[in-house]
């Protein structure tokens, strides 16, 4: 299915080619560990997956109530009362993505139902 390819992910994308780039520009050496704990690896995966877990778990969670809705931005689900609606653009954004976009305008193909 077609997904919201357009739009604010644009701005992620080249965030994260520019800092593959900083990184590979390092000639393949491996960083220097400054940090006093072990190095495992350029990411922590199971850092990572638990706590996309956890988001998840916790998003169905909220899904289940009735009177969540999906933030127009990161499809997350949330209480109405956290969420903020655009007027402008017609659509639910949470607190993150609304500290995110700042004064930033998205138009909406779809304008979400208030
Ligand atoms: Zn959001």
């Amino acid at each position: 299915m077609p997904g919201p390819a357009s739009g604010p992910s644009n701005n992620s994308n080249s965030f994260v080619s520019r800092r593959e780039m900083r990184v590979t520009n390092q000639t393949g050496a491996l960083p220097v560990v400054s940090l006093g704990r072990p190095y495992s690896g350029p990411f922590d995966f199971d850092n990572l997956i638990a706590s996309l877990h956890e988001l998840f778990v916790q998003d169905r969670q909220i899904a289940s109530q009735q009177d969540s809705t999906r933030c127009g931005i990161c499809y997350l689900h949330f209480v109405v009362s956290a969420l903020t609606y655009r007027e402008e653009e017609g659509f639910y954004v949470c607190n993150n993505c609304e500290r995110a976009l700042g004064k930033q305008k998205i138009p909406m193909v779809r304008r979400q139902q208030k």
